[in-house]
């Protein structure tokens, strides 16, 4: 990773960089920070030469050599001063919290409609609305494009960021042409090394954030947060982790819950985490206690499934979703632990 003097290298410094990282076999992948911009040397950069004439360049501050399997996102790494905005919180700095449907019906917008304002108002910070689903049963419904007009109605009526999954090339493009600023990456597609270089792509340049869910199947840590080091390669950094419970399922809940892994994860990344803990315990009843013992894990955030209605939901709402009441006095009691867990 290569650490410019000044903000950023100039066009004849890049060339000169990429000219020599070329040479052995590299090639280069700018990131652009806030503060900075840090230039990531994609192949086997162990080379002692080439790392010797790159620290030799008059316009280069320095050269890291962090030993790591994700160097980008390690917490040693320069990206660590990088930080992401959502709806107005920089994470990190204050409880973000996402909530909303787990998918929007199409024929009855005014649901989401009415969530969306509700759930602002019991202080959640962005928006989330299932557009397209990803289902264990292929006769389920799987989600329409027109909810996608549904949910940027709901942030236009609110003002809040949306997050919605994509799941594939077609869903990115529309939702990115829509103005959606969070991409939901599911358990499901959490290793979809194609789907998340296509997303890594597509959102080089831009604001877009990626919300990475944990993937279902007990994924090692170090492999999570490998995959979000995949999508910043490609030169966007706002990925945020999402832990969501893991398969064996603790008897009685719908996953096993895996809000204990959020100290892990801080140990070895900068990578701000939001916990769901809708689809971890996967009833109503469980979520606010699964909610709080995130907070006091150390998450910097919460994405939760919450519905003026459940009963009259779909998808998971019915069964998992909890009204913005219990919202409300839910992000009361998280501003609560989140003091006590971060007081110094
Ligand atoms: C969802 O967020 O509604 C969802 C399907 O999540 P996951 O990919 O974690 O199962
Ligand atoms: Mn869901």
């Amino acid at each position: 990773m290569i650490l410019p003097k000044g903000r950023e290298f100039t066009p004849a410094q890049l060339t000169e960089v990429t000219e020599i990282v070329g040479e052995f076999g590299c090639r280069i992948q700018p990131i652009i920070g806030a503060l900075r911009s840090i230039y990531a040397i994609v192949g086997d950069e162990r080379d002692e030469l080439m790392m010797n004439r790159l620290e030799g360049l008059s316009f280069v501050e320095r050269v890291d050599r962090i030993q790591s399997p994700f160097k980008l996102m390690d917490v040693r790494s320069d990206l660590a001063r990088h930080a992401i905005q959502l709806g107005g919180v920089t994470l990190g700095r204050e409880l973000c919290v996402i909530a909303g449907l787990c998918t929007i019906d199409p024929k009855n917008p005014n649901y989401f409609y009415e969530t969306a304002a509700a759930v602002k108002e019991a202080g959640a910070t962005a928006l989330r609305g299932g557009v397209w689903k990803p289902r264990t049963n292929p006769y389920s419904f799987q989600g329409d494009d027109r909810s996608l007009d549904i949910l940027m109605e709901g942030s236009r009526r609110t003002g809040l960021p949306v997050d919605a999954e994509v799941m594939d090339e077609h869903q990115l493009g529309l939702a990115l042409a829509a103005g959606v600023p969070v991409l939901q990456v599911g358990a499901r597609n959490a290793l979809n090394y194609s789907l998340l270089q296509q997303i890594g792509r597509a959102i080089a340049g831009h604001g877009t954030v990626v919300l990475l869910k944990r993937s279902i199947h007990m994924g090692p840590i170090n492999e999570f947060i490998s995959a979000a080091e995949y999508i910043v390669s490609f030169g966007n950094p706002n990925v945020i982790l999402c832990p969501r419970g893991t398969a064996p399922t603790l008897d009685g809940y719908r996953s096993h819950p895996d809000e204990s892994i959020v100290p892990l994860l801080k140990e070895r990344t900068w990578a701000p985490v939001i916990v769901d803990p809708s689809h971890s315990v996967g009833k109503a009843s469980y979520v606010p206690a699964a909610a709080l013992a995130a907070v006091a894990y150390g998450a910097d955030g919460l994405c939760i499934e919450s519905h003026v209605a459940p009963s009259h939901g779909i998808g998971d709402d019915p069964k998992q979703a909890i009204t913005p009441e219990v919202l409300k006095t839910l992000i009361a009691k998280a501003r609560e632990v989140w003091a006590v867990v971060r007081r110094k």
